[in-house]
């Protein structure tokens, strides 16, 4: 049991929580007290489970099916959580696809899917959070913010990635979306923040980690020599998402053993 919680009294939206990043997130958050809305569009039973285990340890959570993409259906979830738990705290725009495809024969469905998934679902839900957190302000004694915003993006959003031009694309378009948000919003005290996480275990990129051979290869682009796990990225938004890191507006935190330091001149070039 956590004695001293860092977001008690808070309420977190995570979205696509149903699996990977986003489950070690939404669990990560409950334990420092948040009441958490674990976001998901297919798999409901994992997204039950997810809301289970918060619940067995203490905490409090709920599911909502909402498609990230989706007006309608984001502003539909937006209600339901404040049915529940009345307001939002924090928001982690977490959901994410990759749709991969040599650049010449990338479909346009693809590359706009990859879009309307990455980026536009995190604008359309920072939009909700936003008009909350203007509407309410800074409740003292919860938060010195009115609101905070965790934009999961990705080392691509600064490594290009051949194969994968839409999702890097929709992460390099998250980084701007997330510094102009934050340029914005800082004055009335909401935070905008990103997290860029390196190569994590999940099964966005299971067959990038699930041989010895694939591992192998993977680690050569590491340099601490170890692949990421969910938790490492759940302790980070924890505590982003915390009083704690008040001062840091804008930012990226990079999550990734070292893959931004170009491995490959570790030999001289
Ligand atoms: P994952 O496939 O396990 O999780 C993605 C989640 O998004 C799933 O829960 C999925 O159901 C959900 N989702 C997909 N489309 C959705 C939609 N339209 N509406 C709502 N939810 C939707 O993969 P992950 O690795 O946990 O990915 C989470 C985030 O982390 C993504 O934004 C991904 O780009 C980012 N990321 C992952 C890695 C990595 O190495 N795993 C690295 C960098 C960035």
């Amino acid at each position: 049991m956590n004695l001293n919680p860092k977001l008690k009294g808070q309420s977190a939206l995570v979205t696509g929580a149903n699996s990977g990043i986003g489950e070690a997130v939404a669990i990560a958050l409950a334990n420092e007290g948040a009441n958490v809305v674990v976001n998901y569009i297919t798999h409901p039973e994992n997204a039950d489970a997810v809301v289970k285990r918060i619940e067995q340890n203490g905490g409090n959570a709920m599911a909502i099916k909402a498609d990230v993409s989706n007006e309608e259906d984001v502003q539909s979830m937006f209600q339901q959580m404040y049915n529940k738990y009345g307001t939002i705290d924090i928001l982690v725009n977490n959901a994410g696809i990759q749709k991969d495809s040599p650049f010449e024969s990338m479909s346009l469905e693809d590359w706009k899917l990859v879009i309307d998934v990455n980026l536009t679902g995190q604008f359309l839900c920072s939009r909700e959070a936003v008009k909350e957190f203007l509407k309410r302000g800074v409740v003292p004694g919860r938060s010195c913010a009115a609101g905070k915003i965790i934009c999961m993006s990705s080392v691509h959003q600064v490594i290009p990635w051949a194969g994968h031009v839409n999702y890097a694309s929709s992460k390099g378009g998250i980084e701007m979306m997330m510094k102009s948000m934050a340029q914005e919003l800082a004055p009335k005290k909401i935070r905008v923040n990103a997290i860029g996480p390196g190569a994590i275990e999940t099964p966005i990129n299971i067959n990038a980690w699930d041989t010895p051979e694939a591992a192998a290869k993977l680690l050569t682009l590491i340099p601490y020599k170890r692949i990421g796990v969910p938790e490492d990225i759940g302790k980070v938004a924890a505590w982003l998402a915390s009083d704690e890191s008040d001062y840091i507006v804008g930012t990226t935190v990079f999550v990734d053993g070292g893959m931004l330091l170009y491995p490959g001149f570790t030999t001289n070039g």
